[in-house]
């Protein structure tokens, strides 16, 4: 399995410099150009590191770094820089950051970080599937399984469940959900959201008025519930 590095660069030349570098080296290197955009990535494809520039046209690398830690400590994040001031603010602050690296570099001293900072977290490499109870979710094929039937779910239905399977226990937002599955430049209201949980509780809760997985959170949205 190939581990997913998510790359948070603006610039365009730079960005895909990298993402066909990292994809040589046998990464699965996927990018957003901004910082909206790398939060929801975070949220849909859980990637294993993340390579995250700091000017960015909106969010800025910092803030990223600070609510993707906090959120998802299991990523690592390494902060892409190329000013000494950004350094010594990496180094000062608590951010959560794993590792930085000053804008030009050595494309093999990047890998080299990259392969580092995953031996460290050290984890066994099972993000290619997750079972929950009957469920089982297999990210390759894009399938989800129920007592080993498959399920017909609809792209954007795999991609609601692909996010509450990445927050686990969690209370999201319909606007977070909203975010994270349209994205950002969605125009619909959260209504939409209520509709796909509906669908989406209809294929995998046994009985979806008394939903087992994703329960409502009154005054705040959806939590998908990890029984054990
Ligand atoms: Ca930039």
């Amino acid at each position: 399995m190939r581990a997913k590095i998510l790359i948070v660069e603006d610039e365009n030349d730079i960005g895909s410099f990298m993402v066909r570098t990292l994809n040589r080296k046998g990464f699965n290197a996927i990018r957003a150009e901004t910082g909206k955009e790398a939060l929801r990535l975070v949220e849909l494809e859980k990637p294993e590191v993340i390579l995250l520039d700091i000017m960015l046209p909106d969010i800025d690398g910092f803030e990223i770094c600070k609510r993707v830690s906090r959120q998802h400590p299991e990523i690592s994040i390494i902060m892409v820089t190329a000013r000494g001031e950004d350094v010594d603010k990496i180094r000062g602050l608590e951010l959560g950051a794993d590792d930085y690296i000053i804008k030009p570099f050595n494309p093999m001293e990047l890998i080299a970080r990259i392969k580092a900072v995953i031996r460290r977290t050290n984890k066994p490499d099972n993000s290619n599937e997750v079972v929950i109870g009957p469920l089982r979710i297999d990210y390759n094929c894009r399938q989800v399984y129920k007592n080993g039937v498959v399920l017909d779910l609809t792209p954007r239905e795999f991609c609601l469940l692909k996010v509450f399977v990445n927050n686990l226990n969690k209370a999201l937002t319909r606007d977070e959900i909203l975010n994270w599955v349209w994205g950002e430049d969605y125009i619909g209201d959260t209504k939409t959201v209520d509709v796909h949980v509906r669908r989406l509780r209809e294929k995998i809760e046994d009985d979806p008025s008394h939903p087992k997985y994703i329960e409502t959170v009154w005054g705040k949205g959806y939590l998908f519930r990890k029984g054990d």
